[in-house]
Parts: structure tokens; sequence; C-alpha cells
């Protein structure tokens, strides 16, 4: 059971926005995903009203900047491996806590006997897409699991036809945690929307916060909010910037 989401004052509030599957619907790749005109507009009507939004994504933050553009905002990227605070420096995790350099084309040899599946290089972690090849994601799971338990320094960070090997040291809740300690986030209240696995790091941090968590889609989640879809989220962010607008 989800209760009704909460008024929301942008001026008190720090938010928190995951892009993939919270603003844009999964593309087969995700070099194809694109934010629609109207939320992509009303993300940056609500950063000018708020003074505090950022952006906490599994992409790297050029793909971040890229897929927001002409927005620039504070962004967590890689899941929280790479994080940009508000004056723009870039906080990163030590080489010795990344995958190492030879792991991607391992992995790529390895995905290769699985037609549809391929492996996202994002230098802080490696994602094993299997979207266009979903009946060989136990194989694509094994793989990675036989990754990490080479390399130690790694987690395994499932999501929606993906499986990420990422730093163990980072997750969206402590970067989220991190823009709290920092101006402009610090003192407001925290607002955090997502919609996959790699978000429930983020909505706990935020209800530990007593703030508003929002799952996106169907789904377990410790999120106390829901929203069915993208649009509906879309619709969402609209009345937060323009209270009243009927859904377009
Ligand atoms: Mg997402």
């Amino acid at each position: 059971m989800h209760a009704p989401l909460p008024a929301v004052t942008p001026s008190r509030t720090a938010f928190f926005f995951d892009l993939d599957g919270t603003l844009a619907d999964f593309c087969l790749r995700p070099e194809d995903v694109r934010i629609a005109a109207q939320p992509l507009a009303d993300l940056a009507a609500l950063a000018d009203l708020s003074g505090a939004l950022a952006v906490v994504s599994g992409r790297a933050l050029s793909e971040i900047d890229r897929l927001i553009a002409p927005l620039a905002v504070p962004a967590a990227g890689v899941h929280g491996v790479e994080r940009r605070d508000a004056n723009g420096t870039v906080h990163r995790l030590p080489p010795e806590e990344l995958p190492p350099p030879e792991l991607a084309g391992r992995l790529e040899r390895a995905l290769a006997a699985f037609a549809g599946a391929f492996v996202e290089d994002k230098g802080a972690a490696l994602a094993l897409h299997y979207r266009g090849a979903p009946t060989h994601a136990r194989a694509v799971l094994a793989i990675a699991q036989a990754a990490v338990v080479r390399h130690p320094q790694l987690r395994l960070q499932p999501g929606k036809f993906v499986v990420e090997l990422k730093p163990a040291r980072a997750d969206k809740g402590r970067a989220i945690t991190a823009f709290l300690d920092e101006a402009p986030f610090a003192g407001r209240t925290p607002l955090f929307i997502g919609d996959d696995r790699t978000d429930e790091a983020g909505f706990a941090v935020v209800n530990a916060a007593r703030g508003i968590s929002i799952k996106v889609g169907p789904g377990e989640t410790c999120a106390t909010y829901r929203l069915d879809s993208v649009e509906a989220a879309a619709a969402w962010l609209r009345d937060l910037v323009c209270p009243g607008t009927p859904p377009v």
C-alpha cells in the first residue's frame, strides 16, 4: 500500500532524480535513451525553483550531462562512484577500488557467446546488458558473479535486464548522504525518485532523514510513495512546477 503523494515545497526540498526508468523509458541500448522535451523542461524549471536539485544515476557523469543538456546540475554518476558537487568539484574513488582495465575485454569475450548481450564500459563500473537476450539472464549473471569473486573490490548491482560490477564502497544512498552534508542541499527535506534496485539504498537514506521516497513503476521497494510509470512521474513533475496544469 502506498500513500498519496504529499505536497512538496520546492524551496525547502533537496531533490534527487534518477533518470532511466524514472524520467525516460528504457531502450535496447542505453545510448538511444532520451528524456522527452516536457519533463526535461520541467526538470530545469524545478532546478531553478528549488535551487537544490541533483541527478543520481547509474550513468557516468558525462552521459548524465548529455542526457539532460543544456541543463547542468550537481550529479552522482555510476551509482555514486563519481559525484560532482554544487561547486563543480568531482569526487571519485581511488583506482584500486575500480574495475581493473582488462576486465571489460575479458567480459566482452565471455558474453560473445550470447547474442544480444553486451558490455557497457563506464570506466568506474561495467554493465552487462541482456535486454536483447533475456533468455541468457542466468548465464550473464553467472559471468558477473565469477568476476566479483576474482575482484573482491567489486560488488554486483542488479538492475532491469542488466547486472553491473561496481566498486563495493559506492551506492546511491552514500551519494545522497554526501549531498545532504553540503550546501545547497543541507537542512532541506530530501526527496528521491527512482525506479530500480540500485535506488533502494537511496530510498533508505531518504526515509531515515524523514524525507520523501518515490518508486516509479511496479516491484518491491522500501520507498514510501509510488508513481505507476515514467508518464506518471512526468505528470507529477509537471504539477510541481506548474500546479494545477492538466496532464498533456
Ligand atoms: Mg533508473
